[in-house]
């Protein structure tokens, strides 16, 4: 499946917020919202000021880079949100956090969701019991998400999960240290998605 390869930080740069793509990195000194918070290019530091469409498009950009997704997967998933019963907005978000990838990054398993979606990918994980290695499968409330047992020795998962405290597993998570399994108690509301969204500008800008 296709997906961004380009220069992350830059991604961030031009959001003007951290998007959390790097893991460590980001909450480093390293990082290069910390250093250079403006939008990257010569014209940089120059114009900030956005049209209505500009926000309405810097905003969707925003969350797509956020979770990793690109263009005609996000549209897709906006198309679902529309059909599902509730606020539109809401419903895309809720869409993008069920992803299998998003919930490995969530419990730690990885520092990031780029990192999370090549451990999925390298079939680290099973869902409830089974073999599941698609990043975007949509995960569900009761779905259990365990680390295989020949995985539960690599170093670098093992430090996600030390260091996952740093942001913390989220109330609708639970995570079992014991057997490295996480359960997804609830899918999340809105209240508890804490990032800085504004999502009715997405809802405007697809709605045109
Ligand atoms: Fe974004 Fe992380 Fe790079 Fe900082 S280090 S700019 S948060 S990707």
């Amino acid at each position: 499946m296709a997906r961004y390869t380009g220069p992350v930080c830059k991604l961030c740069r031009r959001e003007g917020m951290k998007l959390f793509i790097k893991g460590d990195r980001c909450f480093g000194e390293k990082c290069a919202i910390e250093r250079r918070n403006y939008p990257p290019g010569v014209h940089g530091q120059g114009r900030t000021k956005f049209s209505e469409y500009g926000n309405q498009l810097r905003e969707k950009q925003k969350v797509k880079r956020m979770y990793g997704v690109l263009e005609s997967q996000f549209h897709r998933y906006f198309r679902e949100a529309e059909r599902i019963k509730g606020i539109t907005g809401e419903n895309l978000l809720i869409l993008l956090e069920r992803r299998l990838d998003n919930m490995v990054y969530r419990l730690g398993f990885a520092n990031s969701r780029s990192e999370a979606r090549q451990l999925v990918r390298h079939n680290h994980f099973l869902i409830n019991g089974k073999k599941m290695n698609i990043p975007s499968f949509l995960t569900k409330t009761d779905d259990s998400i365990q680390l295989k047992e020949k995985s539960r020795k690599i170093e670098r998962i093992l430090d996600s999960l030390e260091t996952v405290a740093r942001r913390g597993i989220p109330s609708w998570l639970e995570y079992e240290k014991s057997s490295f399994t996480g359960t997804i108690k609830a899918l999340p509301v809105r209240e508890e998605l804490t990032m800085p969204i504004s999502e009715n500008l997405i809802v405007e800008l697809y709605s045109k």
